[in-house]
């Protein structure tokens, strides 16, 4: 078997990878073609690819490298564990220390009666427990028939069966057989896109109100759950208006429903606070975690369960688990993730020092001409690609056309952004500095340049 370095050609990466990896959310042929680029190494906000060039990782991974890249202590961690006791499972009455210590940990840094954890290895697996642990909990409470979830379109709640299907993102359904049933889904709170001529307050009111109608047409004892992002991030970083959190609130609590706050990407510091939920107010039942808990190091999600769901939960037998439940070394390393997250005081930067400097930088791309909006909350944003900013227009391009050639500019300024549809994401690492925020703008300015010169030049400069 020939040995796979970092130093063969990239020309010969690229081959290997293409004929042997399948790759998530890609058209394979398609990436054959261009060949993939090839990441080798990182350190801070900073990737290196096989060519020797450096880019600035503006997206943190997948939303998910929140201390950055390349840190010893984790290493260490890791090595340590690995060593002292690289697995056992918490199945049958046994558990040990790196769990025990990770959810006391996260119990003392959630909000409210958020006490008890239930481990996954991703957010999706962690969002697959919470649809079985909301019914199975209504079905504990005598209320079987209290079964469905309601979700929004346009949601991201991972891509297994059952977190698909919570998801409300049409690509996902529209393969292999999803959306599940038992799961209902409302429009999402996104004024710029949809907003028509109603304030962002109405907006707000309108869609938090599609709750309400929703739980009326299906019957409140027929409704177990409503699952949300505290902000949509997948979907576009979409930030609701202000009125629509607390009608969203008052409607979970007065028609006694349980609420999962989809924390994956929110969580550890990404909106200024430990999670979203405690920027946003919100108090949920059911926190899903994954992505910023381990900083990505390793693959670790959970659910943190209030004392009213666990109580129940925890008086019969839920048959379910998986193999890497609270494995130890994802468990150690999450800890020692969360040490540093603390002791640094990244939060707290985030909220109050280095969050506001990029948030003041990032809304200056509102004045370039192809940006309608740029919105950030904590260090996550999204700026609306337009050709007319009055009218809130769209491209008359299928959605998402501009959006690509935009972030092939940011590419080839070695810039990671990414696009969803024509919105422009970033969601850096929480420790970027300020001198990186600037780079990061200059670089970002470049490629709406670029990119709006490519998209004239393609006659593509028309509204929709
Ligand atoms: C990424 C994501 C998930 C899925 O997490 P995986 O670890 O990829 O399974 C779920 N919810 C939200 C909000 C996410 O952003």
């Amino acid at each position: 078997m020939q040995q796979i370095t970092n130093h063969l050609p990239t020309a010969e990466l690229q081959a290997l990878d293409a004929a042997h990896h399948m790759h998530p959310f890609s058209t394979q042929s398609d990436l054959a073609k261009v060949g993939a680029r090839v990441i080798t190494s990182a350190s801070g906000v900073r990737l290196k690819d096989s060519e020797g060039q450096e880019i600035l990782d503006a997206m943190a991974g997948l939303w998910c490298v929140n201390i950055g890249y390349g840190r010893e202590e984790l290493a260490q961690v890791a090595a340590r564990q690995i060593r002292e006791l690289p697995y056992y499972n918490t199945f049958f009455q046994t558990t040990h220390v790196p769990a025990i210590a990770l959810s006391a940990k996260l119990a003392e840094l959630a909000p409210g009666d958020l006490n008890h954890v239930f481990y996954a290895g991703s957010g999706s697996e962690a969002n697959d427990t919470n649809l079985r642990m909301v019914r199975t909990y209504w079905e504990q409470m005598g209320k079987p028939e209290k079964s469905i979830v309601i979700s929004r379109w346009n949601a991201y709640h991972g891509s297994s069966v059952g977190s698909g299907s919570l998801g409300g993102m049409k690509g996902i359904h529209s393969q292999g057989g999803l959306p599940i049933p038992g799961i209902e889904h409302i429009d999402q709170p996104h004024w710029w896109a949809e907003g028509g001529d109603l304030s962002p307050e109405e907006f707000g009111l309108e869609r938090a109100r599609q709750l309400e109608a929703k739980i009326d047409e299906l019957g409140e004892d027929r409704v177990a759950a409503f699952i949300a992002e505290p902000v949509q991030g997948a979907g576009g970083v979409i930030i609701a208006p202000d009125t629509y959190w607390p009608e969203v609130m008052r409607i979970c609590r007065e028609r006694d429903i349980l609420f999962i706050a989809d924390e994956v990407i929110c969580g550890f510091g990404r909106t200024g606070n430990w999670f979203g939920s405690q920027t946003l107010n919100l108090t949920p039942d059911i926190m899903t975690v994954a992505k910023g808990l381990s900083s990505g190091y390793v693959p670790i999600g959970g659910s943190i369960v209030s004392d009213k769901v666990a109580e129940v939960i925890g008086a019969t037998e839920f048959n379910h688990g998986y193999t890497y439940s609270g494995h130890p070394v994802a468990c150690a390393v999450a800890l020692e993730n969360l040490r540093i997250l603390e002791e640094e005081k990244i939060v707290e930067k985030v909220r109050e020092d280095t969050g506001p400097y990029l948030q003041e930088k990032f809304a200056t791309l509102a004045d370039h001409p192809m940006v309608g909006e740029a919105k950030m909350i904590g260090m996550m944003g999204s700026i609306a690609l337009t050709p007319d900013k009055s009218a809130r227009a769209p491209f008359a391009a299928d959605a998402g056309t501009v959006g690509y050639m935009t972030r092939e500019r940011c590419f080839a300024n070695n810039l990671i952004m990414r696009h969803v549809y024509d919105r422009m994401i970033v969601s850096p690492p929480l420790v970027i500095s300020k001198p990186d925020i600037d780079l990061l703008i200059e670089r970002a300015w470049q490629s709406l340049d670029e990119g709006m010169k490519a998209v004239k030049d393609a006659g593509l400069w028309v509204a929709g």
